[in-house]
């Protein structure tokens, strides 16, 4: 998914909880987090609204952790 269609998303799911889902950090709109999906798509977690969370982005943040994670790195 991409453009504005994930750009609406982002904004939806980070209006009902701005702060990251992980370490509680609030974050920016829209530089300071990544969505992420609760349940890995490649673990059969569903493409929606809600199976998506905030992460806080960054090259320490929890989104990196996190997708390292899912992918077993
Ligand atoms: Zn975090």
């Amino acid at each position: 998914m991409t453009g504005r269609k994930l750009q609406e998303r982002r904004l939806r799911v980070w209006s009902q909880n701005p702060c990251c889902a992980h370490c509680g950090k609030l974050c920016a709109f829209p530089e300071g987090f990544e969505l992420d999906h609760k349940v890995a798509l490649l673990h059969g977690g569903a493409d929606t609204d809600e199976n998506c969370q905030v992460l806080c982005s960054g090259p320490d943040g929890c989104h990196v952790k996190k997708t390292c994670r899912d992918l077993a790195c």
